[in-house]
């Protein structure tokens, strides 16, 4: 194959031109040319810098070789230039080739051209290559040069930071432990010299006890310590010059400093730290321990009083059912009014102290939002309609009947707007509204809002409203009542739902409170436990059910008597868990009825016993009575082998509803007991 190339021939005779280019194709040159013969032509055409060769005639008419050559050094990149000529002395020949052509050729000697122009272009680019590889090691000197310039810059910087460094730093050898270098810090903090420090090894700044640790502790860690690591390595022990013992945390990294491997090391002073966090656990175990305290006081407080509540409100409640004056009822209705706000007081201190200790916890289930929010409202209604207050409700259609969340927290704060609300509204209307807005194709958001016509609140004081034992004024106190304790639960309550409370009210002019919580639709909209609306009840059992009832406090006795009595039972009352376990090995009941502490034997251990009597036979309910409300209650019940409780004090409708679910309407068919009766059973409950 042909080497291509690209000549400028400077060469006044056609036929010589022509020669030349047959000796070059002869010689195995393709060429691509551009023939000049004059000054002007030969510097335009050197314009184009991919020109490989100038082969130029010696003896031109009008400017010389010498010129020529000149010419072609000017021109911006290296071309060869080789001088042909016919007649060219030696003299002028040696003159041209020291000036710089690279070679002469006779015309007469034409077949020397091919190896000439072979030689002329490996040589030009060997120049040219040369100086490439000048001009690259020109760049890496200067690189190098600035490298070097900033490796001696980040050195010094290094420098600057270990020995201004407030921490003490210690570099030492890793096989050795020889103590290499220190910096400023180390050198005031531990009290030894630099010459000194120089001559120890970094155990010896330890405890003696410490060395067989530290050099494990180095074999653990061949990469050093990190510092987000600190600490994980255990704290160390330190003695400075004068004897005093620090607490360190040490993080570290290796380091060749010459040819010995080190390690630099950060020591951190971590006494004090330690001591206060010291003295924070034993504050927070002391807190803990108070708090837990409180709510054990607490828990015994409730129960104490809401034993003699449940006689109080019990035999008011039976008081009234009793042919009484018109003077007779109004007093006791309001013993039994007065009984039902103290218990309701006790509720809510309970319910904010549990909240404040972190104890309240959601009960997540299935409700049916709807009858929630209905019953709620009945609830307040009689209240409402005593004042002659006109109640509204009004449920969006978006607004879900089931729902996911906790449906008697829910409840209740839904219940104390309410309660507010009829308590401050001398005249006028109540209207309560639910809306739902869809937050996903799940979940939707839940407001709840309630209006009144009421007396209102300052706009100053409103937010305040929501803190604990805060009312608007001390004198509405004394007309009103209240603790100053509803809101600031609601708001706790909605808080831990995740959801927003607040209030828009103006003074005579009534007040607007509203809350929304996000809550999720279940699937279906049936519940597992449809709960039964209860008002009042027609029970329809085949003959009363036996009832037997543990309970040591005669007034108490009274009570639950008489309320059985009242749901068309047949009680027979005994006054511990010792007589309720012979009572009950001696006979058959259709439900057990078991105050929770009782002497002699208390329910839970009764519990354990009637479950042991009965064996693989039927299973009777046993339904605990209870004056403790705190959480895990109803669970301690259950472990305990009952299967239900009632909370004192007992209201009838609680009683009513429980023994409807648990005792079935057929009692001498009945295949199994010890099973709620589900929703047909609950045929047999009239709501009203
Ligand atoms: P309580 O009602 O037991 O006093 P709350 O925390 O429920 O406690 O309410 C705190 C105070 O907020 C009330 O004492 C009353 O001053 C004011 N308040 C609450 N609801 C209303 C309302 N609907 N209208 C006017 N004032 C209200």
């Amino acid at each position: 194959m042909k080497r291509l190339l690209k000549l400028v021939l400077v060469e006044d005779s056609h036929a010589d031109a022509e020669l030349v280019l047959a000796e070059l194709s002869h010689g195995g040159f393709e060429t691509t040319l551009e023939r000049v013969d004059t000054e002007a032509e030969l510097r335009a055409a050197l314009e184009d810098p991919t020109w490989e060769l100038v082969l130029c005639d010696h003896g031109l008419p009008s400017f010389s070789s010498m010129e020529a050559l000149r010419v072609s050094q000017e021109a911006p990149n290296d071309v060869p230039f080789v001088i042909l000529s016919g007649t060219i002395g030696e003299e002028a020949a040696v003159e041209a080739l020291r000036a710089g052509a690279r070679d002469v050729v006779l015309k007469t000697n034409l077949a020397r051209l091919p190896p000439v122009v072979e030689r002329v272009l490996a040589d030009a680019e060997n120049r040219r290559h040369q100086a490439r590889l000048a001009l690259e090691r020109d760049a890496l000197e200067a690189r190098t040069i600035k490298l070097n310039e900033e490796l001696r810059a980040s050195e010094l910087q290094y420098r600057l930071l270990f020995e201004s460094n407030p921490q003490p730093m210690v570099v030492y050898d890793r096989n050795t432990l020889e103590i290499v270098t220190v910096n400023e810090q180390f050198v005031s903090e531990y009290g030894y010299s630099r010459p000194e420090l120089l001559t120890m090894t970094i155990a010896q700044l330890g405890r003696k006890e410490d060395a067989a640790a530290l050099v494990s502790s180095l074999a653990a860690n061949p990469a050093g310590i990190k510092p987000s690591a600190m600490g994980a390595d255990g704290s160390w022990r330190h003695v400075y010059k004068d004897g005093t013992v620090i607490e360190v945390e040490i993080a570290s990294a290796n380091l060749m400093m010459g040819d010995r491997h080190c390690r630099i090391a950060l020591c951190q002073n971590v006494t004090e730290r330690n001591r206060v966090v010291a003295q924070l656990a034993i504050a927070r175990d002391e807190a803990v321990e108070a708090s837990n305290l409180k709510s054990a006081f607490l828990a015994n407080v409730s129960h104490e009083v809401r034993t003699p509540m449940n006689g109080v409100i019990g035999m008011a409640e039976l008081l009234l059912d009793t042919g009484l004056t018109s003077e007779q009822h109004a007093y006791a209705s309001q013993v039994m009014r007065s009984g039902e706000q103290m218990v309701a007081i006790l509720n809510d201190i309970l319910d904010l102290s549990k909240i404040q200790g972190g104890h309240l916890e959601l009960d997540i289930d299935d409700f049916d939002l709807r009858a929630t929010i209905s019953e709620t409202c009945a609830s307040v209604a009689a209240q409402a309609k005593a004042k002659d207050l006109a109640l509204s409700v009004d449920i969006e259609d978006a607004v879900p009947r089931v729902c996911r969340g906790d449906g008697r927290r829910l409840g209740q704060v839904l219940l104390n707007l309410l309660s507010n609300a009829v308590k401050f509204t001398p005249e006028g209307v109540i209207a309560v509204s639910v809306s739902a807005t869809a937050t996903s194709a799940k979940h939707s958001t839940i407001r709840i809002e309630v209006a009144d016509s009421g007396i209102g609140i300052a706009a100053g004081v409103l937010e305040r409203m929501f803190e604990p034992f805060t009312q608007a004024d001390v004198s509405m106190t004394r007309h009103y009542g209240g603790s100053g304790l509803g809101l600031a639960i609601a708001r706790e309550i909605v808080d831990l739902m995740g959801g927003e409370i607040g209030a828009e009210s103006e003074p005579g002019a009534g007040s607007r409170f509203w809350f929304a919580v996000e809550l999720a639709t279940p699937d279906t909209d049936e519940l597992a436990f449809p709960h039964p609306a209860i008002t009042t009840v027609d029970v329809a059992w085949s003959r009363p059910p036996l009832v037997l009832v543990a309970e040591d406090s005669p007034v108490n006795q009274i009570v639950a008597k008489r309320a059985l009595e009242r749901c068309g039972c047949q009680p027979h009352v005994v006054a511990d868990g010792r007589q309720a376990v012979a009572a009950f090995s001696a006979g058959t009941y259709d439900a057990v009825l078991l105050d929770c502490q009782m002497p002699e034997l208390d329910g839970y251990a009764a519990t354990a016993e009637i479950r042991a009597i009965e064996a693989d036979s039927r299973r009777t309910p046993i339904i605990a009575m209870t004056a403790h409300t705190l959480d895990g209650d109803h669970e301690r019940c259950i472990a305990a082998g009952m299967d239900d409780h009632i909370g004192k004090p007992m209201r009838h409708s609680d009683l009513v509803a429980k023994l409807i679910r648990w005792i079935p309407e057929d009692l001498d068919q009945q295949p199994e007991t010890g099973r709620p009766v589900d929703a047909s059973a609950a045929g047999s409950v009239h709501g009203g």
